[in-house]
């Protein structure tokens, strides 16, 4: 039986050092803040902001919200990023995805200042973290990197096995991960045999957003994996792109969803907005 990786405990205590670090910060009249943007009412998208608003009121950190409407024009939105951008108490800028599709999600995100992109999504920071240089990394990655290291999960000289190229966790993940000296391979939805490519993986991490997609047969015996998926099913239940019972019986270590890499996501967000602070 696979040994859980406690993402929403470890994401607590990074809370909980995050909130000293912010009370040392303001004593030296640092004060952090987080501005969310979202443009229209994604039901998803509402739930993480507000998640993402909790965390702030936990740590001390200030939290604007931004609410657009579906109609938003772009210029309205760059206005807006161009506004935050010049005001001096903003730390951190984070544009919350998806936006409408009549609105270009990459100039957008060009548009933030890169010293306040907490969420890591400007080129500038993904050029930065693609050469190895200290940058704004995105939390989705940042999160499974410090869950890793936390269990003592070596990494170096491992197969790591990588299934979705997003811009937002497949790519930055596998820049985090050659960072650390895995050998890394990519699938995606035209890659072919997938099932003789995952179990090869010493460390699997699965973001598809396809339910139950992994199953027992494709994971090495002890491998580590780990589930990034988010799922709702049509009991309204959220599930992963692991099949969680089936694998975790063959496995060393296993991410459960939700309380697995979902929090580590929102602890890291916390961790760039005090880094942006610091940086100032
Ligand atoms: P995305 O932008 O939709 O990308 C999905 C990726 O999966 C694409 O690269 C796609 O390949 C690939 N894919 C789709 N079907 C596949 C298949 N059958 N075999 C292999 N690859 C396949 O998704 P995302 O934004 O990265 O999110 C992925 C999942 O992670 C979603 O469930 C999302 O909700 C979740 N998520 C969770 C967190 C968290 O904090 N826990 C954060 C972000 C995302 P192509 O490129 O060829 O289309």
């Amino acid at each position: 039986m696979a040994e859980i990786l406690n993402g929403k405990e470890l994401a607590k205590k990074i809370r909980t050092n995050l909130k000293v670090e912010v009370e040392e910060l303001k004593k030296q009249k640092k004060y952090p803040k987080l501005a969310v943007i979202m443009v229209g009412n994604d039901q998803a998208s509402s739930i993480y902001v507000k998640n993402k608003s909790k965390a702030c009121d936990e740590i001390g950190i200030d939290f604007e919200e931004y609410l657009l409407p579906e109609e938003t024009a772009m210029q309205e939105l760059l206005s807006l990023i161009t506004k935050l951008n010049e005001e001096k108490e903003i730390k951190g800028i984070l544009l919350q995805s998806p936006i409408p599709a009549h609105l270009d999600i990459q100039k957008a995100f060009e548009t933030i200042n890169p010293k306040k992109d907490v969420d890591g999504f400007h080129p500038i920071s993904v050029g930065q973290a693609c050469i190895g240089q200290d940058t704004f990394i995105p939390c989705t990655p940042l999160g499974i990197v410090r869950l890793l290291e936390e269990y003592k999960i070596p990494i170096e000289g491992k197969n790591v096995v990588i299934l979705g190229r997003s811009n937002i966790v497949g790519k930055p993940l596998m820049q985090c991960m050659l960072k650390k000296n895995a050998t890394v391979t990519i699938c995606h939805s035209k890659t072919r045999n997938i099932q003789e490519i995952t179990k090869q993986a010493d460390i699997l991490i699965v973001a598809i957003g396809k339910p139950k997609f992994i199953t027992e047969e494709m994971v090495k015996e002890n491998a580590v994996v780990i589930d990034v998926g988010m799922n709702r099913l049509e009991n309204g239940k959220l599930c992963g792109d692991i099949d969680f019972e089936g694998v975790e019986k063959k496995v060393s270590y296993i991410t459960p969803v939700p309380g697995g890499v979902g929090p580590m996501t929102i602890a890291m967000l916390m961790q760039n907005v005090v880094k942006a602070t610091k940086m100032e």
